[in-house]
């Protein structure tokens, strides 16, 4: 194949900005953010999950509490109604009267004990609360701390993009300068060879693998003409030679 040395040379321009491509779609996929969101973001799902099972406990000790407290509350009221039955003085019989008395004393008791299990579950209610609101804000600074990485990801993205987005039309402008076959195996073996399809041979050697040129390589590169498009020996790259080459 032949090329304009001024077209050989343009390759090593596009080169340059391919690799630069390739290098921000590689910072692209590999920002630490994008760790960082993840690890954030499974402990926000987490404590989002245990301040679910707080606020259950809660509730379920909040209906408990209503519900002892209105066993409390019947038993007072029985308590009272008999209470008032003996204070009328209506009750006739001596065995009714002690049935009554034995019933009274036995109420207290009873509301003693439930009062005991009203107190108990205002305490557990207490640190309930207290649980709820400690693993709210743990909950609400993990969902402040995921979004502040998704937003330094994303200027990251940013300023990422808008450089891939300047390289890419520089890389239009050139690309449209240079011959179409040479266009095509340049991108063939770029495809080939982990991205770099053309390597400027810097002295004698092939900058693509860093292998130095045998001597007869050398002199088959030497005794080329100026607008051959010769390859590198060894990795089969488009090699460029400049005043540099060692030739
Ligand atoms: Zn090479």
């Amino acid at each position: 194949m032949n090329a304009a040395p001024a077209d050989q040379i343009r390759l090593l321009d596009l080169q340059a900005l391919d690799s630069r491509l390739d290098q921000l779609a590689h910072r692209r996929r590999t920002l630490p953010e994008h760790a960082e969101i993840e690890q954030r973001s499974t402990d926000l799902a987490q404590l989002r999950s245990l301040t679910v099972a707080a606020e259950t406990q809660l509730s379920d000790t909040q209906r408990e509490l209503t519900k002892a407290e209105q066993d409390v509350d019947q038993v007072r009221q029985r308590a009272a109604r008999n209470q008032k039955l003996l204070d009328s003085g209506s009750v006739g019989s001596a065995k009714d009267l002690t049935n009554l008395q034995h019933e009274v004393g036995s109420l207290a008791k009873r509301q003693s004990d439930l009062e005991d299990v009203v107190l108990e579950i205002m305490e557990r209610l207490e640190s309930g609360q207290t649980r709820v609101s400690e693993m709210t804000a743990r909950r609400d600074e993990a969902e402040r701390s995921v979004k502040e990485a998704e937003e330094r990801r994303a200027t990251s993205y940013g300023s990422i993009d808008a450089e891939v987005e300047k390289v890419t039309r520089d890389r239009e402008t050139l690309a449209a300068a240079i011959p179409a076959d040479l266009m095509k195996l340049y991108t063939r073996l770029r495809t080939q060879n982990a991205g770099v399809g053309a390597a400027r041979l810097f002295q004698r050697r092939c900058e693509g693998c860093r292998v130095e040129l045998s001597i007869t390589d050398l002199g088959a590169v030497r005794s080329a003409a100026a607008d051959e498009v010769v390859r590198c020996e060894n990795c089969g790259r488009i090699l460029i030679r400049t005043s540099e080459s060692g030739l």
